[in-house]
């Protein structure tokens, strides 16, 4: 990582983290990734720099232990984390994610790219996030129930619809948010469909939630594809996970005449030179839990997935996927990051080299939360909007956003995280000015 000089007025010089004890130098994670990212704007803050310091450290962490009766008739207990990085701008927002490795690190930096990601398209939202250290897939329908609700109890005293709204992330879907939403409203005393968004429609979700990160990450890449005079329909499409954000934007790329050419996801990585059946590779998912298996495909070795021939590739798994070991093999000219912090530092160091275009997380991703915004404005007023005023409104945001930010890239020659980050950190900060310091 290069040093940059101490911007004017930081209390603390870039690159020379105070850590907080809870973190191990040695073993930062995605935080460290994060530490890194902020690093790079500091210097293009002017004396908003002062602040800076503020987006290192979330503002509330807490961890939970989640005991649930097992249908084996043992008690089991599980890690959770809710971290509320930055609410300067408004509540805490960002979803919840239940994996095996998550750890508070992750958690920390799903946080505050969440505050990054909130400002980047101006929906009136700090960034928070939440995790369990649970495989779902180990675990039976009535235990995930268990987790989730004694889960929402626990983190309860610090989430709510004016405070901190928990949505969707890996392995939580409408489902989960309806136990959530069930939980905080019985322990509340009355209904309370604010409190998360990625509902279920009939219990104040939104329509067009479901596809909207997808979408976002689409919209996106329509736009960039012009910059850089890459025609969508005849393009090679690669996807790394194929959930809900991967295989939505999968379908809208294949939608458009684009080959969808490799995909991978936990289960193995599938191949076809002259594209996927994407409408029935979404539906053998559904069936069968994974792309493994599906017909009409080749299987190729995990680790080839990187080097496929293609125009633009689709991360939409986890984080530290592309990394300095695998960004040199890299054949597409446009990274599409519609997973989080899926690229390390280095990486884009190596990209940028390359000239490949990486449109970051920080705006690619945020179709998901700007139509949970939608939702949340939705129950508040108890009035409900079409589709199409959905999706209209949604990409108008998308569109508006990234054409802000790759402005932003051109006027200080940086890379499009740079710019997200430099627009996003300016509008958290100026927020964080104005309020002053309490007391
Ligand atoms: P999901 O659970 O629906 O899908 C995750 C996908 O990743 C699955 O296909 C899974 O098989 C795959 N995967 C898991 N481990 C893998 C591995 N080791 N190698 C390859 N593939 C692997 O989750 P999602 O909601 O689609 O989220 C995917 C990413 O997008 C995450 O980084 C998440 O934070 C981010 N994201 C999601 C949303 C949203 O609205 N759901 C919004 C913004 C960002």
């Amino acid at each position: 990582m290069s040093k940059t000089s101490s911007a004017p007025g930081t209390s603390v010089a870039p690159g020379t983290h105070t850590l907080p004890s809870y973190l191990q130098a040695d073993k930062l994670g995605p935080w460290g990734n994060y530490l890194q990212q902020v690093d790079r704007v500091i210097p293009h803050l002017g004396s908003l720099g002062r602040w800076a310091e503020t987006l290192k450290r979330p503002k509330r962490v807490l961890i939970v232990d989640v005991p649930i009766n097992m249908d084996d008739g043992t008690i089991a207990h599980f890690e959770g984390y809710r971290v509320q990085h930055n609410v300067s701008r408004g509540p805490g927002k960002g979803g919840v994610r239940f994996h095996q490795d998550v750890t508070l690190s992750e958690v920390m930096a799903l946080s505050a790219w969440m505050s990054i990601k909130n400002a980047a398209v101006n929906v009136p939202f700090g960034g928070a996030k939440g995790g369990i250290r649970v495989d779902p897939k180990t675990i039976s329908m009535g235990e995930l129930e268990r987790i989730t609700r004694r889960y929402t109890s626990e983190i309860g005293i610090i989430i709510g619809p004016t405070k901190d709204i928990p949505a969707p992330d890996v392995n939580t879907n409408e489902q989960v948010m309806a136990w959530m939403m069930d939980t905080y409203s019985m322990n509340t005393g009355s209904t309370s469909t604010g409190v998360v968004t990625g509902k279920p429609v009939d219990l104040g979700g939104s329509l067009g939630r479901r596809d909207a990160t997808g979408r976002g990450v689409f919209t996106v890449g329509v736009e960039a594809a012009r910059h850089i005079d890459l025609d969508i329909s005849t393009s090679r499409v690669a996807v790394q996970g194929f959930g809900n954000v991967g295989g939505v934007a999968g379908r809208l790329f294949h939608e458009t005449g684009a080959r969808i050419v490799a995909v991978q996801d936990h289960g193995g990585t599938i191949y076809r030179e002259a594209g996927l059946d994407v409408p029935a590779l979404i539906r053998h998912v559904a069936e069968t839990g994974s792309v493994s298996g599906f017909p009409n495909a080749e299987v190729i070795a995990d680790e080839l997935f990187w080097e496929v021939d293609c125009d633009i590739l689709i991360p939409a798994a986890l984080e530290e996927q592309i990394t300095a070991a695998n960004a040199g093999r890299i054949k597409a000219r446009m990274i599409i990051e519609g997973a989080n912090g899926p690229t390390t530092p280095e990486a884009d160091d190596i990209l940028q080299e390359r000239n490949v275009l990486v449109l970051p997380d920080v705006i690619a991703n945020a179709g998901g939360v700007t139509v949970s915004y939608f939702e949340w404005v939705q129950d508040f007023s108890s009035f409900f909007w079409d589709e199409a005023e959905i999706n209209a409104r949604l990409v108008r945001i998308m569109r508006e956003a990234f054409a802000g930010v790759w402005q932003v890239a051109q006027d200080h020659k940086v890379t499009l995280r740079t710019a997200t980050f430099i627009v996003a950190c300016k509008r958290i900060l100026h927020t964080r000015q104005l309020r002053g310091l309490y007391p």
